[in-house]
């Protein structure tokens, strides 16, 4: 991430005359101005969900890849928009879905902030790819987030499972969590609806089709 410090010592407007920015800049009278007032009453809520990705090898659990290397698996925390009361509402709207992605890398320790995950896998007997554990008060999400939060990739694109709508914002954490083989092995033990183990719930890495991904 580059960061530019500018002046506006040299700009032909001012800031105590305001309203008259628009004639040189007509943009400046546009509807989605910034900034604003965040009115805590009225804030639209988005409800969450998340979900765990993993492989049937430990060094390929994560559905995206970072330079071509991917994780040991990946989280999947779901938001979608309470306004359309649903997942499956929200889905085919385009102001829909946002998907925070936390990676894991393999590690030889397990990493305990993932016992709610790994507990919650062992107790059930079928799991299908797309299951969701909703969460709690008594569950802190950002447990599951890297300690160091600097640095996400956002790029406008889909579910990773059908019906593969396009309404997904991701955001992709930079930094990494860690989760080791045992932790990988009890997701790997539940059973599709088949009756099969779910030895692996990743879709293949997708053509990029000239999108930008912007790193913040
Ligand atoms: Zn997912």
């Amino acid at each position: 991430m580059n960061v530019l410090i500018s002046s506006f010592l040299c700009a032909d407007w001012s800031y105590n005359d305001q309203s008259s920015w628009s004639k040189d800049s007509s943009q400046c009278s546009g509807q989605n101005q910034s900034p604003i007032n965040i009115n805590t009453k009225t804030v639209k809520d988005t409800k969450l969900c998340f979900h765990i990705h993993w492989g049937n090898q430990d060094n390929k659990g994560s559905e995206h890849s970072i330079d071509n290397k991917f994780s040991a698996a990946e989280i999947h925390f779901v938001h979608y928009n309470k306004k359309y009361g649903s997942l499956v509402n929200a889905m085919t709207k385009p102001d829909g879905l946002l998907v925070l992605s936390v990676l894991a890398k393999h590690s030889p320790s397990p990493n305990r902030n993932l016992n709610l995950l790994t507990k919650a896998a062992e107790k059930i007997s079928s799991f299908h790819a797309t299951h969701v554990i909703q969460s709690n008060s008594h569950f802190q999400l950002d447990q599951l987030f890297p300690i160091n939060l600097n640095g996400i990739y956002r790029y406008q694109g889909s579910l990773t499972t059908p019906p593969c709508y396009e309404t997904v914002t991701w955001l992709i954490f930079k930094n990494t969590i860690e989760i080791s083989s045992d932790q990988i092995k009890v997701f790997r033990g539940l059973q599709q609806s088949s009756g099969k183990k779910l030895l692996t719930n990743l879709r293949n890495i997708q053509p990029l089709n000239g999108r930008t991904v912007f790193l913040f």
